[in-house]
């Protein structure tokens, strides 16, 4: 799950297997909730690495 915050820019993943955590889709940086802009498996943003992933 790609996600883009509305507040600082920050894009960043969440993997569904962290739904069940509260910081769920919440920006790293500033932890405000994320804009969905795309799915893995679906619909990749073309700077889909540029993407910090949260999951680890
Ligand atoms: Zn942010």
């Amino acid at each position: 799950m790609f996600y883009r915050c509305p507040k600082c820019g920050k894009k960043f993943r969440s993997g569904t297997d962290t739904i069940t955590e509260p910081t769920f889709g919440k920006c790293p940086v500033c932890h405000a909730d994320g804009e969905l802009v795309g799915e893995s498996g679906k619909t990749y943003p073309p700077d889909a690495n540029d993407y910090e992933d949260t999951a680890d």
